[in-house]
């Protein structure tokens, strides 16, 4: 089968979050099970600086029409891993410092949609053309307009962000009659939401995990009821399938950008190691015996950033030590609250290789998100040896067992229901590092199987069952 995976963001080029890791070893697992894979993405400022190589590989250039504005668009094309990347470069909207967060994101996306369009009209080779979340949802509704019949799935990342346009906006980008917003098919409230015309227009939606799927499906209130929407209208078309994870990029074994590595027979004295070297690093003390505590996280509302905060002052009598990495809108919030703790260090970037080490380096990862679709990094942490104090919902309920489960745990899991579930839970976690101590929960995460091969067979079966053409 040919497939396009079509994102706003992918590994090893640029990544803002999981998905950029999703469309990198999804893609590689697909070309595994001898699929033909291909991925288009805007051609960012960032991947122009850092991967200048990409501009060897034209590929073509076309014009195409946003209603009277005439847009230009060039892709040059790159193989990693037997995948082939398509990069649209599109300067006006794609030449800037980041990836979202503009006031004119929708024009932006839309524009790459209407690129993505014209590609696959032009080139006509593609079987299935799988979408990712908001930046990509309107292209199955463009699609039906392809003289061939297209297969498409749309996959929800994060449910939170919807992309909110006008009624306007369906003919000014899309060159679509504004009759359209009252098809059905785009309108949510007052505005012609991107999520959900994918929903309506797809063949197949998907979500990350199987507890996030029942989530949507039950919960009408929540992401301005974008739930009620699929359940009501797309319910026997809407499945989860859990994220993998690229077991080759995180591996504890051959990591490069550990101070030492180690795997299941010597993580005590690898772990060690790397805790050290990152806490002399960063100019801390060792001195203390309590467990090392971490996050690794985008600083939104989302990821319980309250929570994180909440324990803080609780670090000083477990004679422990929380160090995060992370940015976002909180980000300065998070600063405030964290100079008022030594036994806190914030780092406030996005820094890769520090990640790294800082998984190798940790006893607990924190997770504990209000809403997780799947959640990438209590993978890595498990993976690395770092026992993950995570809420009950969505990928993480689906990826980490809790300690109650014995013999098979491989961390905590906290009721995100219950006011005092994660602060409880965080005491636990302190006196079980004492006693019994971790030995147990850490084999386990290690032992863990987060491949993609099952993952990556279910999604073709999804792809399989869209019967129509
Ligand atoms: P989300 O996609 O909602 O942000 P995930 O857990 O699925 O959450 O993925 C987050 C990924 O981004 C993980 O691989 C994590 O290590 C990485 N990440 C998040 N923030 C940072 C940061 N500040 N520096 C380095 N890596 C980060």
């Amino acid at each position: 089968m040919k497939i396009l995976l079509v994102t706003g963001e992918a590994l090893p080029f640029c990544k803002s979050g999981g998905l950029a890791d999703f469309i990198f070893s999804f893609g590689k697992a697909l070309v595994k099970e001898n699929q033909q894979v291909s991925v288009i993405l805007p051609f960012y400022q960032t991947i122009r600086e850092k991967h200048p190589e990409i501009m060897h590989g034209y590929y073509d250039s076309f014009d195409f029409y946003m209603n009277w504005r005439q847009q230009g668009c060039g892709v040059f094309k790159h193989t990693v891993n037997g995948v082939d990347y398509y990069f649209l470069a599109m300067d006006e909207w794609f030449n800037r410092p980041n990836l979202y967060g503009y006031d004119d994101d929708i024009a932006r996306f839309a524009a790459f949609m209407m690129a993505v369009n014209t590609f696959i009209t032009r080139h006509n080779v593609f079987d299935v053309v799988h979408c990712n979340d908001w930046q990509t949802a309107v292209l199955p509704l463009l699609l039906r307009y392809n003289p061939n019949p297209i297969k498409t799935v749309l996959t929800i990342h994060n449910p939170a962000y919807q992309g909110y346009a006008r009624r306007e906006d369906l003919s000014k980008y899309f060159n679509l009659h504004t009759d359209y917003f009252d098809s059905g098919l785009v309108r949510m409230g007052d505005c012609f939401n991107f999520l959900k015309t994918g929903i309506m227009t797809a063949d197949k939606i998907s979500t990350v995990s199987r507890t996030h799927c029942q989530e949507l499906l039950h919960d009408h209130e929540s992401f301005g009821g974008i739930g009620a929407i699929i359940d009501w209208c797309r319910h026997n078309d809407f499945v989860g399938i859990v994220n993998g994870l690229d077991t080759d990029l995180w591996n504890p074994q051959t990591d490069k950008h550990l101070y030492q590595n180690y795997s299941v027979d010597n993580y005590v004295e690898g772990k060690k190691a790397n805790k050290v070297a990152l806490l002399n690093s960063l100019g801390m003390s060792c001195d203390f015996k309590g467990p090392l505590y971490s996050a690794i996280t985008r600083l939104s509302s989302q990821k319980g950033v309250e929570r994180l905060i909440q324990c803080m002052p609780q670090l000083k009598a477990a004679d422990a030590r929380l160090i995060v990495i992370g940015t976002g809108e909180m980000e300065d919030n998070f600063l405030y609250n964290s100079l008022q703790y030594p036994e806190v260090y914030f780092i406030k970037r996005y820094d890769e290789n520090l990640a790294h080490i800082l998984y190798a380096a940790s006893d607990y990862f924190l997770m504990p998100s209000y809403f997780e679709p799947c959640g990438t990094s209590q993978l890595i942490s498990m993976r690395y040896g770092t026992v993950p104090i995570v809420s009950n919902v969505g990928g993480l309920n689906d990826t980490v067992k809790d300690l109650s489960r014995g013999e098979e745990a491989t961390g905590f899991v906290f009721n995100n229901k219950d006011y005092f579930g994660f602060i409880n839970c965080f005491y636990a976690s302190a006196s079980y590092f004492y006693n019994p101590g971790l030995k147990r929960e850490i084999i386990n995460g290690m032992n863990g199987d987060y491949g993609w091969h099952l993952s990556a067979k279910e999604y073709l079966n999804l792809y399989n069952s869209i019967t129509w053409k």
